[in-house]
């Protein structure tokens, strides 16, 4: 494996800007699409309470480098991002923090540390050996380590064919169901078929990337339309209802999703029709 350093940083460093991505710098933020974004950093939801909690150490930090000025008000966004990265932007108003959410559940220190670490590259200052030694440590810790990477596999762009099939184009099918059930209001930034014919994937919804796979095994003429519109539907309720928390569980297909889902024509063909094609003998 090679050697990450939280110092070989590709992130752009401005003057309001500071940027740490330690593990992934070609892999840049994600497409600021309202509906692809992380559901815990939404605009308008109230910030969860690890949030208020970091932007708190980001506030310790901020005076303790004895940075003059009034006191920034600390909004920090938890981020799916494809590795461990962390950013603050200055504005007017406040300072935005957005962070891997591969740091969430890391102790306070170490988001202490990593606060100083990117406060004392905006302000200029320098960070102290003990922050810099604690957020190094923790990064390459065997866990973390694991974590980043698995975020980097299941997040990282993925290849993507383009959405005109030999026999179905899923961007029309797309901007089509777009029109007719989401009031046109989903947005992806790619859509298209998967390399692979996979059999078991029959489809994804990437929220940090805002793409949709659909499994190129469905571009057959054998395949109804009503079965690739029916992927491509699930598809996008993944947009419209994104995966939610309960306690420490995902909820990936809420109660919400499953009523919208079932709204779809042809829905019990549809499942009729991929029970048989995947020759499932159970439930979904
Ligand atoms: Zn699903």
């Amino acid at each position: 494996m090679a050697q990450l350093s939280l110092w070989d940083t590709a992130a752009v460093v401005r003057e309001e800007q500071a940027a740490i991505s330690p593990s992934d710098p070609l892999i840049p933020d994600p497409e600021p699409h309202s509906q692809s974004r992380n559901p815990t950093a939404g605009p308008g939801s109230s910030p969860e309470p690890r949030a208020i909690v970091a932007a708190l150490a980001f506030e310790r930090a901020f005076r303790r480098l004895g940075i003059r000025g009034p006191l920034p008000d600390f909004q920090v966004e938890y981020r799916a991002f494809a590795g461990l990265r962390a950013a603050v932007r200055l504005r007017p108003e406040r300072a935005v923090v957005r962070v891997s959410d591969l740091l969430a559940d890391a102790a306070p220190a170490v988001i202490e540390a990593l606060a100083e670490i990117l406060l004392a590259r905006l302000f200029r200052r320098h960070a102290s050996p003990e922050a810099r030694e604690l957020y190094l440590a923790w990064n390459m810790t065997p866990d973390t380590r694991r974590r980043v990477e698995e975020a980097r596999r299941a997040r990282g762009r993925k290849r993507l064919l383009p959405p005109q099939g030999r026999n179905f184009d899923l961007e029309s099918i797309f901007n089509d169901l777009n029109v007719r059930f989401f009031r046109g209001q989903l947005a992806v930034t790619r859509i298209g078929w998967s390399s692979a014919p996979s059999r078991t994937l029959l489809g994804h919804h990437d929220p940090a990337h805002g793409t949709i796979t659909i499994s190129r095994w469905f571009d057959l003429e054998s395949v109804p339309h009503y079965v690739v519109e029916y992927l491509v539907y699930h598809e996008m309720l993944h947009i419209q209802y994104p995966t939610e928390r309960s306690g420490h569980r995902r909820v990936v297909h809420s109660p919400a999703f499953r009523e919208a889902e079932r709204k779809f024509p042809s829905y019990d063909q549809a499942c009729k029709q991929l029970k048989k094609m995947a020759g499932l003998k159970g439930g979904r």
